[in-house]
């Protein structure tokens, strides 16, 4: 242990790889107390590679979680997004917010894709369809196909007491001015409900008691019904969530088919092969 403390950072080194292997939390305080106080980058970047740390949790999550957020370096960064692969699901929120930053994103997403957070869908559908990321598509893409299939399968979580209220206050600040803004009018003022995405026949909202509608705005008299596809509520509402990500809460568990469209990018725009929808 007083190796780790060594002047020699070569020595630090060794010492870390030669506790590496050993999970205690005895280990895991001795290499988190050095990772407080290490000035070598090249140190710093294999001490952030421990999974032992989560041994410590309480006492270890928050450095984590700033090194994640503000270390100025991109390899500790990313070497974090990784390691909270072994922190559950607290981790997700700071994971999603690292999903802005460029230098930490393929590794948010991919962890992000171990736990599938409904809450992180928009921001991935968003980044996938991002012609700067590329580079990391398949990342995303499989991220995001994770995240479909572990919620699929995943209790979902309950509707939070304020979702209601919050709905209801943006239907109220809904401003259709133009004529050719009548949709926006119906759902304002005939619906009440929201309204989160369209294609070329229909239109979907959302009602403030959790309803999904869905109004075919090319027909007379524009019919409106109650959207009972599993596949497209899930879908009308992750890309509601686009515009307003309060709603990622509020995103209904995919069917376990879900998967997102390749050809669009999960954006559904003039897409024949999704319906418009952005998934399949
Ligand atoms: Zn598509």
């Amino acid at each position: 242990m007083r190796a780790l403390n060594d002047e020699d950072d070569n020595v630090r080194a060794q010492t870390f790889h030669a506790f590496r292997r050993w999970r205690s939390p005895e280990i895991a305080s001795a290499l988190f107390e050095r990772l407080q106080i290490e000035t070598s980058p090249r140190v710093r970047a294999w001490l952030v590679m421990y999974e032992g740390y989560s041994l410590i949790r309480e006492r270890a999550l928050p450095h984590l979680l700033t090194l994640l957020h503000s270390d100025p370096s991109a390899v500790i960064r990313t070497r974090v997004a990784f390691l909270m692969g072994g922190f559950g699901p607290q981790a997700v929120p700071a994971l999603v917010d690292a999903l802005d930053d460029p230098g930490a994103m393929r590794a948010a997403a991919m962890t992000i894709g171990r736990y599938g957070s409904l809450r992180a869908l928009p921001k991935l559908m968003r980044e996938w369809a991002r012609p700067a990321n590329q580079g990391i598509r398949r990342e995303l893409e499989s991220a995001l196909r994770d995240t479909a299939i572990t919620t699929a399968h995943a209790p979902h979580p309950p509707r939070p007491p304020s979702a209601q209220a919050w709905i209801q206050a943006r239907i109220n600040a809904l401003n259709p001015t133009t004529i050719g803004q009548w949709p926006l009018r119906v759902f304002k003022e005939d619906l009440n409900a929201l309204p989160l995405h369209g294609n070329a026949i229909f239109l979907w909202g959302l009602r403030p008691d959790g309803e999904i509608l869905r109004m075919d705005h090319e027909a007379f008299g524009h019919p409106t019904v109650r959207e009972d596809d599993p596949l497209t509520r899930f879908a009308v509402v992750a890309q509601g969530a686009l515009r307003y990500p309060e709603l990622a809460e509020d995103i209904p568990s995919p069917p376990p088919t879900a998967r997102p469209c390749v050809t669009c990018l999960a954006t559904g725009e003039s897409c024949a092969v999704c319906a418009g929808l952005g998934w399949r």
